[in-house]
């Protein structure tokens, strides 16, 4: 059988859809969240049943594991500590109101941008090159258009990160969120354009595709051409993207004003 990433000949080991880590976090005791879930479309139930096949290579599955799984895995919400945030309230925010903040994290130690956009890529198009099934059902497969094969092609270091793919990075604020998982889901943003999302503990990676979306839906990504942004605010309230994106361009622009002489 051909490894789905690649697509050489070689013997397939056991691969998930979301890496095993986040598993082991959604079993580890505590005391607000016994039984945390992890959801699935269709199955709204509680499950740290792994979703689980052969698909990938040993080479692959370590090319996932060392460019950014481990790393991020390493920085969402533990039982123990959540370094990301701890990262984040180190530095001055972009855009501060009651809903949320924006960081502007290009320069800052302790968050290399890049394993984060490897990591949300590498699930992102797991969840779209296969059906994935748990407990019998399938999960919805991500329909990503031409982009699938840009983010193959990108997680075997041939091409750039799409451009026409921008990643939104929300990590929570809530003090005491759990340690919940979310595969990824599709959707549409009020003006139209595909959305993907999903969860690790404490970290919320969304993707919007599409032609328009580097010019319209650039503020306040993670690979926005403005700089690398991280997003601080609560995720049980998901409703994004209404306005927000336009206070990011006001406050860059006030940024770029003031640096001006
Ligand atoms: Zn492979």
């Amino acid at each position: 059988m051909a490894c789905g990433l690649c697509q050489l000949d070689r013997p397939l080991v056991d691969s998930h859809l979301l890496p095993a880590a986040a598993y082991k976090l959604a079993r580890e005791p505590d005391r607000q969240n016994p039984n945390p879930i992890v959801v699935t479309p269709g199955h709204a139930g509680s499950s740290s049943r792994q979703i689980s096949d052969e698909f990938l290579c040993r080479e692959c599955e370590d090319r996932f594991s060392k460019r950014g799984e481990r790393y991020v895995l390493a920085q969402c919400a533990r039982p123990k500590g959540f370094a990301l945030r701890d990262v984040l309230k180190t530095l001055p925010p972009l855009v501060e109101n009651e809903r949320f903040k924006v960081f502007d994290v290009t320069v800052s130690v302790g968050t290399p941008v890049e394993d984060y956009l490897y990591f949300a890529a590498s699930v992102f198009w797991r969840a779209a090159a296969r059906c994935w099934t748990l407990n019998g059902q399938t999960i919805q497969r991500l329909t990503l258009g031409p982009y699938e094969e840009q983010l193959r092609k990108y997680l075997l270091g041939e091409l750039p990160f799409p451009h026409e793919v921008r990643l939104f990075v929300h990590v929570w604020s809530e003090e005491r969120a759990g340690f919940t998982s979310i595969v990824p889901t599709s959707g549409r943003a009020p003006d139209g354009t595909h959305r993907h999302k999903f969860t690790i503990p404490g970290i919320l990676f969304i993707i919007l595709v599409g032609k328009t979306v580097a010019t319209e839906i650039d503020a306040g990504a993670l690979n926005s051409n403005a700089g690398s942004f991280m997003w601080l605010c609560p995720w049980s309230k998901d409703s994004l993207f209404e306005g927000m994106g336009a206070l990011v361009m006001d406050a860059l622009r006030a940024r770029r004003g003031r640096r001006q002489p």
